[in-house]
């Protein structure tokens, strides 16, 4: 694969119409050529059999298919697969793809993508903040990592992608515009066809993406990586808090959840002496009293990061019945994938420090 060329899950429905209007073809070959790429996950060229010869290869001599590679792929208890790509200039990237079976609800596989090489956010806790920001990713490149687990559950007959959460490496909406053509592409019926309602953005808190978001018309989820209450302890968990304060973020959900009418979610990651305290939970309750959303707990994913650690089974039960008693809506969630390292970023720091076997 040529990493300089163009790459065809870059471009838009209308870009790829044009791009086969300007070599002479059909506005049939364009939709033929979607299939290939959104529906039948053509690995390659040779693979669209139904597209004239002469068609094939001018797209092969002018165009990549996809920018993603995947160096590794470790699969783990839990239904968890978490594969590490290259992009075009060498850096690493990671996702996960989370299969949730029919018994814990309606059967679902979750991809979780990243959407920056980096993050510029710089969050103590995280492995992906500790390792500096380096760039964007493009459209394609967010849409390659779904497309790879995609063609990989229809290869091994594990069913079709039900959800993608931006979960992954970066801070999605600082990222906006690829971000947004991503989920165009993802989202049109006639490409990727995934409901936006199935689709989550995670985000620490840009208050001005978010009230851009709300007035897209877009029904997508969106979570807020809260993990504390108040100013003075957010400031440092989540430092883009200096920026946009607690009370600014909690008036841009209001917003949010009165535009698009979708119900937000808080995540609350528990550390160890540090956020873990029941005045800690009074405070989030308070915070979020009368508010129509939900507050996913998460014990700490072990990053290796000092000072950040899960608290003990006891407090981290005391402060879920806190938050219950003051009627918060309160879930507990495991976080899966930690014996292959499924903890945001983590499989790219054992790569880059050189203990992954990859
Ligand atoms: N940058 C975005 C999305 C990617 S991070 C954001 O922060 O929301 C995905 C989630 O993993 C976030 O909620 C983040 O706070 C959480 N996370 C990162 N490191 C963690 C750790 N060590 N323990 C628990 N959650 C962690
Ligand atoms: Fe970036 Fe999210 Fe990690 Fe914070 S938690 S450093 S925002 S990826």
């Amino acid at each position: 694969m040529d990493k300089k060329l163009p790459c065809l899950t870059d471009m838009n429905s209308g870009q790829l119409q044009e791009l086969i209007e300007s070599i002479g073809e059909s506005g049939y070959r364009t939709r033929q050529l979607k299939q290939w790429i959104y529906r039948k996950m053509a690995k390659d060229f040779d693979e669209m059999t139904d597209l004239p010869q002469e068609l094939r290869c001018r797209l092969k001599e002018s165009f990549r298919l996809h920018s993603m590679q995947a160096v590794s792929e470790v699969s783990g208890y839990n239904d968890t697969t978490k594969v590490l790509f290259t992009v075009a200039d060498n850096k690493t990237v990671e996702s996960t793809l989370m299969h949730y079976p029919a018994a814990v609800g309606k059967e679902r596989n979750t991809i979780c993508v990243s959407t920056q090489v980096g993050c510029p956010i710089g969050c103590p806790f995280c492995a992906t903040g500790q390792q500096g920001f380096e760039r964007n990713l493009t459209p394609g490149e967010i849409i390659d990592q779904v497309l790879y687990f995609a063609r990989l559950l229809q290869e091994t007959g594990g069913g079709k992608v039900t959800n993608v959460v931006f979960m992954g490496m970066g801070e999605p909406l600082a990222n906006y515009d690829a971000l947004l053509a991503a989920i165009e592409s993802l989202n049109s019926p006639d490409m990727f066809g995934l409901s936006a309602r199935n689709l989550v953005i995670s985000t620490s808190g840009l208050v001005p993406q978010m009230d851009r978001l709300s007035r897209e018309e877009l029904q997508v989820g969106l979570s807020i990586s809260l993990h504390a209450a108040d100013d003075a302890l957010r400031n440092k968990l989540v430092p883009v808090n200096q920026k946009y304060p607690v009370r600014e973020l909690m008036s841009a959900c209001y917003s949010y959840f009165n535009m698009t009418g979708r119900r937000i979610s808080f995540e609350y990651a528990l550390f160890n002496g540090i956020n873990d305290s029941p005045s800690h939970a009074r405070s989030l309750a308070y915070l979020l009293k009368g508010f129509n959303c939900h507050v996913n707990l998460i014990p700490s994913n072990n990053t290796g990061n000092p000072g950040y650690f899960a608290p003990s089974q006891s407090t981290v039960t005391t402060f879920k019945e806190e938050l219950e008693r003051l009627k918060i809506n309160v879930t507990l969630r495991q976080s899966r994938g930690q014996d292959i390292n499924a903890g945001c970023g983590q499989l790219r720091s054992r790569f880059l420090s050189g203990k992954s076997s990859l």
